[in-house]
């Protein structure tokens, strides 16, 4: 799979560009504050229908202007496609199309252009709170199973639902009467969304394994697990097992969710942990085994994708270079030498010679 041209019009601080890519490594460089991170958010909304930094699409939209204007030429499952997608600043519902073709929903845009995305904050994922840790399976599994991106998108839907009705119950006694058909809908909608995780989880694990023993001279052992809703025995068990298992757990903490006024329960609070030889990571380990194993794990994104897809998806490495030492530097580089890459940084000589030169200067590209 790979981009071959982008064009944008009145995305962030983008009024009008027009850029050809190479199959192998596009650098982006430029100084600080130019574009380079907005570039590859583009590329990112066209593979997942969101920005990185915001789900807020106004803020897509060049500032003053009426709209975002952003097309793609990729050439994927063995064909050339076009990827369009035209927000409005005004309340009017975005437009996509896929081959000049209107879709309704971004589904039908779904894993034509897929990335794996490495900035800065992800090298911390696993020493930050679990939230970061859900929306890097989130973003996954958004990509890679438009059921998923459904039943997330619905499950968000209940959930703000039912938090509301927790807030406001005193004020409207009657509400506690709705709870019942609120956790029926998301021990179903949360039971998809578990058995999604667990299924992902287990690939990621194994995967992540082979990437942080082969980076660690074979000396670490690394495990991923998955830790979701209490009752859950089996993550991998089937959905009607999961639904019943989360029911027990809200029936036991409806009387805390009252008191407290919060949604307690639920794949909302899900979270996975690192262990590094026997030892959680997060509490434990070193800034260097943090780096090397969030390195494997984005490294074991990508091969999940390749594997699950039968393309190697576009490699989006935002700043993320200049983060690491030189040997972690080398061994990222030595694992990407097959699929496209776009990799952005300030300096000019470092990476040069990798591929293909983007120089970006307030929003427009350089002669290099
Ligand atoms: P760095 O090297 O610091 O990461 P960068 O080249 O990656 O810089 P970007 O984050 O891509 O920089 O671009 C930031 C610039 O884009 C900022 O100056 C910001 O004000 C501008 N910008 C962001 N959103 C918009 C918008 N909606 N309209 C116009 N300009 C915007
Ligand atoms: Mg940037």
């Amino acid at each position: 799979m790979r981009l071959n041209s982008l064009s944008l019009r009145g995305f962030r601080n983008y009024r009008d560009l027009q850029a050809d890519f190479v199959p192998g490594v596009n650098l982006i460089l430029g100084d600080n504050a130019q574009g380079k991170t907005n570039l590859l958010e583009a590329i990112f909304y066209l593979s997942t229908g969101h920005g990185f930094r915001t789900r807020k699409e106004q803020e897509l939209i060049q500032f003053g202007a009426d709209f975002a204007d952003l097309e793609a030429r990729v050439f994927s499952q063995e064909r050339d496609k076009t990827l369009r997608a035209v927000l409005f600043s005004v309340r009017r519902p975005r437009q996509l199309y896929l081959g000049g073709v209107k879709q309704k929903t971004f589904s039908g845009l779904q894993g034509v252009l897929t990335t794996v995305l490495f900035c800065p904050e992800d090298l911390l994922v696993l020493k930050t709170g679990a939230s970061a840790r859900r929306k890097l399976l989130d973003n996954a599994l958004c990509q890679l199973r438009p059921g998923y991106d459904r039943a997330l998108t619905e499950y968000n839907r209940l959930l703000d639902h039912k938090s509301r009705i927790l807030k406001d119950f005193r004020e409207q006694p009657g509400l506690v009467d709705t709870l019942p058909d609120f956790n029926l809908r998301m021990a179903q909608v949360g039971s998809l969304l578990i058995g999604y995780r667990a299924n992902y989880l287990q690939k990621l694990d194994r995967c992540t394994a082979y990437y942080h023993r082969e980076f660690s001279g074979g000396r670490e052992s690394l495990q991923l697990s998955y830790k979701t809703v209490s009752t859950i025995s089996n993550p991998l068990a089937p959905r009607q097992v999961l639904e019943q298992q989360i029911l027990a757990h809200q029936e036991a903490h409806l009387r805390a969710e009252l008191e407290s006024g919060q949604c307690l329960t639920g794949p909302h609070k899900d979270d996975f942990d690192v262990v590094l030889d026997e030892v959680s990571l997060k509490a434990f380990g070193s800034q260097g085994q943090t780096r090397t194993a969030a390195i494997s794990l984005k490294l074991a994104e990508r091969e999940i994708f390749r594997d699950d897809t039968g393309e190697e998806p576009v490699l989006l490495l935002d700043d993320v270079l200049s983060e690491l030492d030189a040997r972690r530097q080398d061994f990222v580089l030595n694992q990407i030498k097959t699929g496209q890459v776009f990799i952005t940084c300030c300096e000019k000589d470092r990476w040069s010679e990798l591929g293909k030169v983007t120089m970006i200067e307030g929003g427009r590209v350089m002669d290099s």
